[in-house]
């Protein structure tokens, strides 16, 4: 891989989570070049022409235009948001073949263009798509990354500070496993302001140790809820992976819960790809994070990781 400096994301998929990305980058002023690809071709013709209406008002400029594969060519970042919506009576299972093939057709076009960056997928199951494209790419792991877990970190970053009247950027910590319903928070190792979770709880009245759980199940069920009310997530998911981005073409060396493929940091989910304590730059992954975990949530990350196992092994991975 080159070394670069410039910021060109090819964005493929320009759905709700895709624009709301994009918007997102728009808003933020990130960015030298915004490319929009999506198998409806109008759509993202009119999204950017929307969306470039914007410019006036915008932070900075960014050359924003729709566009196919061959403009992933030099393109730093690729992130992929499309995907099938669920079809009614479609099963779960069906849907991820489904996008799973989606993600084949995709992964094979972007670097048929000659493409040479970084790859972020978003569509969802994220952790079995990301291995996905990791498998198909045959790409070396530290270049193909998932959102993972940071929506959810961030979800579960606002409950508790919501709850202690602690703006939500001073709580640390993280959701971990997979982006779905056997991610796990890790407890032992939140904390606010520097303060461990628990010594907070000792001496607060505002949070208690009963309405732990209460906050993991709404972290959890956090995209179900807002499903029900208004038929999809995005903003959250956009802002995330803004986050990302930055964390990459910044070359920052952040440490985010994104999603790759773990080898041996922890032996659990060794050859899953899930969301986990990473360092992030310009080159993609740095290294997976080993965080010391209590054995109930060690014992949470190896029924995460079997969970995902099924799944690959349900797209024949
Ligand atoms: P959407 O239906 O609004 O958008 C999907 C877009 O993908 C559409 O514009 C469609 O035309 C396009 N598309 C479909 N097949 C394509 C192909 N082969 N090539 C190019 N484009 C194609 O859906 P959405 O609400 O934007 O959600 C997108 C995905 O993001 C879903 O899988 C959703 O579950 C996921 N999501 C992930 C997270 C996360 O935390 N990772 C959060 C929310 C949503």
């Amino acid at each position: 891989m080159k070394k670069r400096t410039s910021k060109k994301i090819a964005l493929i998929g320009t759905g709700f989570v895709g624009m709301s990305y994009a918007y997102s980058l728009l808003n933020q002023g990130y960015g030298n070049e915004l490319v929009l690809i999506d198998v409806n071709k109008q759509k993202a013709e009119g999204e950017a022409m929307d969306l470039n209406h914007g410019l006036p008002f915008a932070p900075a400029k960014l050359r924003i235009h729709a566009g196919d594969y061959g403009d992933c060519a030099d393109a730093d970042l690729v992130v992929i948001t499309a995907g099938a919506a669920q079809k009614p009576g479609q099963s779960r299972l069906d849907l991820l073949r489904v996008n799973a093939e989606i993600m084949r057709i995709i992964t094979d076009q972007v670097i048929g263009s000659g493409f040479d960056g970084i790859f972020l997928v978003a569509t969802n199951p994220v952790d079995v798509l990301t291995q996905v494209v990791l498998r198909e790419s045959e790409w070396d792991r530290k270049r193909v990354i998932g959102s993972g877990c940071t929506l959810d970190t961030a979800r579960l970053r606002y409950e508790i500070g919501k709850r202690l009247n602690i703006d939500s950027r001073d709580i640390q910590g993280f959701v971990l496993g997979e982006h779905g319903d056997s991610e796990f928070v890790a407890w032992s190792r939140v904390t606010v302001g520097g303060k461990p979770i628990a010594e907070v709880i000792e001496e607060t009245p505002l949070l208690k140790w009963e309405e732990i759980d209460h906050i993991y199940r709404s972290v959890r069920d956090a995209a179900e809820e807002i499903i029900r009310r208004k038929h999809a997530t995005y903003y959250g998911i956009g802002m995330s992976l803004v986050r990302i981005t930055k964390a990459i073409l910044n070359d920052e060396n952040a440490i985010l819960p994104i999603s790759s493929l773990v080898v041996d940091e922890y032996p659990e989910a060794k050859g899953v790809c899930m969301g986990l304590p990473t360092q992030v730059h310009r080159q993609g992954v740095d290294h997976i994070i080993r965080i010391r975990l209590s054995e109930d949530e060690v014992t949470q990350l190896a029924t995460s990781a079997n969970i995902l196992r099924e799944s690959l092994s349900a797209v024949g991975l």
